[in-house]
């Protein structure tokens, strides 16, 4: 949909706080207190209010950091009514900063309503870029990041989660998800059911903290080390899928599962050759199809 040009607004990077009251959207780090930035440590000390998730811990941050700005809550549950009070104090031509308790606003976290309302209103938003667990854990996984899903958290009810699971499994990009340590042996054993034991899984544990650890295996290695060493089942997660294999979401359940049959006692270009006659597909797309078997 093309938005008519009366209606567009074009919002200048080069404003500061001085210049135009603006909601600086701040992030913060996901753990090691030393990824603070210059530009966030002058953000929040110049804005005249800081909207927090949990003040108390937004006030452990600005403690470390040298800075006094007041804080108030903005939460999922308060969003709502504080969206008034931030459009009153910009129109005052006071900036405000929001922060989460880690990482980056809006990504698994308050701060949708405010943007979007702020937006439809005109006002001016201005990122503050910085940490987020989904991008670092992407950026080390090894797993392609040209096209990447990312889908927070799964739903807390197994049955949910297979079937939400389910119509994601021909999904060809990288998948992405937060998990917490209540779930994340549920959550990975779900996934092995659905995506199958032999599919590519990144775990990363507890970025830039001390428990720092990238699991990189198939769902069925890595449901085997978090039932085996407990330690790895504790702290916060990104679980990273490889996509579902393109020959795979081209070819029939039966295409595959005859190729996969047929592999047992022939070479893969007889069995891909076979496939291809029965059914009719390409025998190319049947022999890369079992090739990719053997390398996940
Ligand atoms: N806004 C945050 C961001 O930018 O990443 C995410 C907030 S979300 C409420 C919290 C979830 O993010 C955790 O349950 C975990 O899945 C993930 N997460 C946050 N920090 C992490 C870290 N240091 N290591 C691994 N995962 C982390």
């Amino acid at each position: 949909m093309s938005i008519p040009s009366d209606q567009l607004q074009i919002q200048s990077s080069q404003h500061t706080a001085a210049d135009i009251a603006s909601l600086y959207v701040v992030a913060t780090p996901i753990g090691n207190l030393e990824d603070t930035s210059d530009r966030m440590r002058h953000t929040l000390a110049s804005v005249s209010r800081i909207a927090a998730e949990d003040t108390r811990r937004t006030k452990q941050l600005l403690s470390h950091i040298g800075v006094n700005t007041p804080c108030f809550s903005l939460h999922e549950h308060n969003e709502r009514q504080k969206i008034d009070f931030i459009v009153q104090c910009l129109e005052r031509g006071e900036s405000v900063a929001l922060v989460s308790d880690a990482g980056t606003p809006l990504i698994s976290d308050p701060g949708y309503p405010l943007v979007n309302q702020l937006r439809e209103l005109g006002h001016s938003v201005i990122p503050i870029p910085g940490p987020c667990a989904l991008i670092a854990a992407l950026s080390v996984s090894g797993l392609p990041s040209d096209r990447f899903l990312f889908e927070g958290f799964l739903p807390s009810k197994s049955a949910a989660r297979i079937s939400y699971l389910q119509n994601l499994s021909k999904e060809t990009a990288t998948l992405i998800f937060y998990e917490s340590s209540h779930r994340i042996k549920a959550s990975i054993g779900d996934m092995m059911a659905v995506f199958g034991e032999n599919r590519r899984v990144v775990i990363a544990r507890e970025i830039t903290k001390t428990f720092e650890t990238v699991l990189n295996g198939n769902l069925s290695n890595l449901c085997e080390i978090l039932e085996q060493d407990p330690n790895q089942a504790k702290g916060e997660f990104v679980v990273l899928v490889k996509g579902a294999d393109k020959n795979v979401v081209e070819l029939s359940d039966e295409s595959r599962l005859l190729a996969l049959k047929l592999i047992e006692y022939l070479p893969g270009k007889q069995a891909a050759k076979i496939v291809a006659e029965l059914h009719g597909v390409k025998k190319n797309m049947v022999y890369q199809f079992l090739l990719d078997q053997n390398s996940e």
